[in-house]
């Protein structure tokens, strides 16, 4: 994923957080992603999937996000923005399923994350997307100033602690 991509992303989050929740640095997260998604006319429902190894499925026709039933909350939080993703990034395909393994895979900075960049572009910009929205920068930045402990940054903003980890990485804080 290239700079300006990456770019796009970061204002693009900044700009529906600013629409619908106000001043970023007046949010107190968790991130509202229930408001998001209402903005969004997106519902969301809970699913056992047939495959063990899914996390969360969107069907964009319908504007239903299905999460696994069965994944923690953190990771349902997660997969859930991931797939707001697809939408507002107007990705093409119409039906998206999302692994667990996927979770961990929106570095964009392992080897064999990049040898799978050119497959899986849009779901590293979805994930990219997941981790701007629920994790935004200058709150980021403002919490790991004063705190600088991934474990409580990763509880702060309600996402899992690789979650936290990539998105310092890719900020550049650590
Ligand atoms: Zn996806």
């Amino acid at each position: 994923m290239g700079k300006d991509k990456i770019q796009q992303i970061e204002l693009k989050t900044r700009d529906i957080l600013e629409q619908v929740l106000g001043k970023i640095i007046d949010l107190k997260p968790p991130i509202n992603l229930a408001k998001v998604l209402e903005y969004f006319d997106v519902s969301l429902s809970l699913a056992r999937f047939k495959v063990p190894s899914v996390a969360g499925a969107f069907d964009k026709r319908l504007k239903m996000i299905y999460l696994s039933k069965d994944e923690p909350y953190k990771r349902q939080f997660f997969t859930a923005a991931h797939e707001l993703g697809h939408l507002v990034l107007n990705h093409k395909k119409n039906f998206d399923v999302f692994y667990r393994q996927q979770l961990s895979e929106f570095n964009g900075l392992s080897a064999e994350a990049r040898a799978k960049e050119g497959k899986a572009s849009e779901e590293k910009e979805a994930n990219y997307f997941a981790a701007s929205l629920l994790m935004p920068e200058e709150l980021v930045k403002k919490f790991w100033n004063e705190k600088k402990d991934i474990e409580l940054l990763a509880a702060y903003f309600g996402v899992s602690r690789s979650a936290a980890y990539w998105r310092l990485k890719n900020l550049k804080v650590i």
